[in-house]
């Protein structure tokens, strides 16, 4: 039998992650994209750019891995010899993340030794309840990318957000997964961030899970998914007493890149001009104070600061107005 203890994976001191926003442009228009082009930028960035960019990141942190995004990043006609350069530049493994659109025909110009994983997202487990999320038909689309890239030979994640939208759903996730003979599996939660916060239907934070919905349907589901022996990865969102706090801002190497060339440490700050780095003529600079790092070494009984700064909704406090929970940084993961 295997142990389905969740392991916390913690912040690798000697492994970077790269997210590099190639473009912002999509298909589609998901009701909880992060993509904010007022703060990303909305330029499709040039090969040549792709590969400086590379080329600095490989040379700040040789190993990293390194995942495309966009936008829908298999929208770039450049997206193959993006993947060629990296792999060249020896980046320690590569993802791409897609909506599953596999546009450019892009699963014939690259190869599975080339990519160690395509990551698809989906949320939900049937039309009815994506399609009405991320846009009519894109159940159907994704599902078909997924069995395509599997027929050729590809590894592959499925990404699932959840939110109040697609909750009840989870439980039907397990089967799909072993269906499409997913590699792994990403539980994400929802944040407010991009549409998400910017959106004015969304805008109250109703789409967020509870603490006790996230721990009676996520965490026995991500067990479920594990049991069928199919790695699940999510975040730990909230502390147990006792606990250890501690900001990937702070003691981890993670780079979100974005086209206009600013270059955050947390993802919750990418809704501001807050980042601590940009990529300027092809040279990572640090910004001046005040920036994401200043916030980093704020210690608050909540946890993040960021989290308490922009869905304090997540919180809660006793009669003497403790704080009764801390959250965690968002880039820690649990994995089964
Ligand atoms: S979440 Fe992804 S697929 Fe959806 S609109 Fe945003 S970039 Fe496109
Ligand atoms: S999410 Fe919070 S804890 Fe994590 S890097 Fe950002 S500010 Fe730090």
């Amino acid at each position: 039998m295997s142990d389905l203890s969740a392991q916390t994976v913690s912040f690798a001191s000697n492994a970077a992650n790269v997210f590099f926003h190639i473009l912002t442009q999509c298909n589609l228009h998901c009701r909880h994209c992060y993509i904010n082009p007022a703060q990303h930028g909305t330029q499709r960035l040039a090969l040549d750019t792709i590969r400086a960019w590379l080329g600095v990141m490989a040379r700040r942190s040789p190993g990293a891995n390194l995942i495309f995004l966009g936008g829908e990043p298999t929208l770039h006609p450049d997206l193959a010899d993006a993947v060629k350069s990296a792999r060249e530049l020896g980046y320690g493994s590569i993802t791409i993340d897609t909506n599953g659109y596999l546009f450019h025909d892009i699963l014939s110009k690259i190869t599975p030794v080339q990519v160690d994983y395509i990551s698809f997202s989906l949320d939900g487990a049937s039309p009815a309840t994506n399609d009405p999320i991320r846009g009519q038909g894109s159940f159907e689309v994704c599902t078909q990318g997924i069995r395509r890239a599997k027929a050729r030979g590809f590894r592959t994640s499925l990404i699932y957000t959840v939110s109040r939208l697609n909750l009840a759903e989870l439980a039907a996730v397990p089967a799909l997964l072993g269906e499409l003979k997913i590699d792994r599996f990403f539980i994400q939660v929802i944040g407010l961030r991009g549409q998400s916060a910017t959106g004015a239907e969304d805008r109250s934070g109703d789409l967020q899970v509870s603490r006790r919905e996230w721990e009676t349907h996520v965490l026995p589901v991500a067990r479920q998914a594990a049991g069928l022996g199919i790695p699940v990865i999510y975040p730990k969102v909230y502390l147990s007493p006792g606990e250890p706090f501690a900001c990937a801002g702070k003691v981890a190497d993670n780079y979100f890149i974005f086209p206009n060339g600013r270059v955050y440490r947390c993802p919750l700050c990418e809704d501001f001009p807050l980042h601590s780095l940009c990529l300027e003529h092809d040279r990572l600079v640090e910004m001046p104070p005040i920036n994401e790092k200043d916030l980093f070494q704020l210690n608050i009984p909540e946890g993040c600061v960021m989290n308490k700064l922009i869905q304090p909704g997540n919180l809660s406090y006793d009669a003497d107005g403790k704080a009764e929970f801390q959250i965690a940084c968002c880039l820690i993961k649990e994995r089964l």
